[in-house]
Formats: C-alpha cells, structure tokens, sequence
C-alpha cells in the first residue's frame, strides 16, 4: 500500500483529512453559449457550456411536456498524463449520464415544453474527482443561463486513504486509496442526486464519509452563489 498519509496525519499535498483542495469558480466568461461556468479544483480544470433551452427540432428525443436535458462529458487528448484519443470512450460516455442525471432533479424542466438544454463539458486538465468538479460548475452554467433550478447542485467525492476517511480525493487518492465515493447534493433540500462507491465501508465510516461529503459541498455552494453574484454584478456595473 502506497503511503498517503504522513506522520503528522497530513496527506502527500499537506491538506488535511477533511480540506478540499484550492478552487475557483467563475459564472458566465462565455460570450456565445447562453450560460457557462470555469472551475478550477487541484488541477482540474474544467470548461461548461450550456444551449437553451431552445425547440427542438426533431421529433426524436422531443417530450411534449418538458425539456429534455443533454449532456456531453468530454475530456480534451492533454486533460491527462498519456494522451487521451478524442474519441469518446465508454467512461465518457457513462460520466455524460450521470452527469446528466445528477443535474436534472434540480431543474424546472416543464416550464420548457418541447425543448432540448444542452451542457457542454470540457476537461481540459483532469485531476481525480473530474465529474464532481464538472456537476459543479454545470450546475453554475445552468443558472446562468437562466434556467428555472430548484437549488444548485454541489458535488465532491470522499474516501478512504490509509484507513483515513478523506474529502476531495486527489488523482493518486483516488488511484492508490480503498475507496472512491463521489456525492452530488441539493443541499437546501438535502437530495442526494450522484452517489458512486469503489471499495467498501463499514456503515459507520459510510455515515462519516456523507458527513464529510456535506462539508464539503457546502463550501463548493457558497463559492458557486458567489460566482453567479459576481456576474451578476459584472451584468449591471457595465
Ligand atoms: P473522476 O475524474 O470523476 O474521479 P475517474 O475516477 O474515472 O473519474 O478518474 C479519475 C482520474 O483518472 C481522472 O480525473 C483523470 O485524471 C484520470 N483519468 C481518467 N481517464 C483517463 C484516461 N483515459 N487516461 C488517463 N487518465 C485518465
């Protein structure tokens, strides 16, 4: 087992067991999309573009009562160490669906009969956590691009390292640790829209870990309502 955890129970990028890594958020730095959002978490980096809603043109994938949400995950060849094929694999392609699916209880979809929303995701540097990171700022895309949300949608992942329960698992965490366990919530209602575990936990350290995920994107929701006031104080100032 590869030592994650130094004698001073600080972790190999000196945070603590329940510190998420440094981030930043930005709402709306996307001129032709009608909403996108830019994060930064560790070395994530990671580009949303939302489309809509806006009709939709073909009679299939069109639901008469409500929008019907898209969602492309995509990780650009050098997001990662080797070069990724531009192809979209099946990792994509499954990270696009649970994207989509932790997003979706969150917004007034039937305010939008007969219309498709599109969010674009683009890792441009990935890090370990990609999708939580991406549900993030997807979810800061989506309110700025003015679409009806019953909250925004905060997610990171916790684990295991070491024996240690741990926020916001780094790409080695993530790799060398016991378990992966990425969380989306709404947290005004307390929904929890993605949950994924790799590894196992006893019930008891399960319940810790949710404690700890809840810290968590607590801090990641302060930060998104501060990037949509800012751009919204941009909006009005200019
Ligand atoms: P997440 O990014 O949500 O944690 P995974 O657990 O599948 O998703 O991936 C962990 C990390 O592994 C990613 O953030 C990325 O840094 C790296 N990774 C994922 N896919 C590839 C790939 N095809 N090639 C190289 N590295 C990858």
């Amino acid at each position: 087992m590869m030592n994650l955890i130094d004698e001073g129970g600080k972790r190999l990028d000196g945070r603590s067991f329940d510190q998420l890594r440094p981030f930043s958020m930005q709402a709306g730095l996307l001129k032709s999309a009608s909403g996108s959002a830019y994060i930064e978490q560790g070395g994530n980096k990671i580009l949303v573009g939302v489309y809509g809603p806006r009709d939709s043109r073909s009679r299939y994938g069109t639901n008469q009562d409500k929008a019907v949400l898209r969602c492309r995950y995509h990780m650009l060849p050098f997001s990662t160490e080797e070069r990724k094929s531009p192809q979209p694999s099946r990792r994509e392609i499954e990270i696009s669906k649970v994207i989509r699916d932790a997003l979706e209880p969150a917004l007034l979809l039937e305010e939008f009969p007969r219309s498709v929303i599109d969010i674009y995701i683009e890792v441009l540097q990935s890090d370990g956590g990609s999708r939580g990171a991406s549900i993030t700022a997807a979810s800061i895309a989506l309110a700025d691009a003015g679409i009806p949300m019953k909250d925004l949608v905060s997610a990171v992942a916790v684990g295991k390292v070491n024996g240690h329960l741990v926020l916001d698992l780094s790409d080695t965490e993530d790799k060398e640790g016991e378990v992966d366990l990425p969380i989306a919530v709404m947290l005004n209602s307390g929904l929890i829209t993605l949950m994924q575990m790799d590894g196992k936990l006893s019930e008891d350290e399960f319940r810790q870990a949710i404690d700890l995920a809840m810290a968590g994107a607590k801090e990641l929701r302060e930060a998104q309502r501060k990037a949509l006031v800012q751009k919204y104080f941009k909006e009005v100032d200019s």
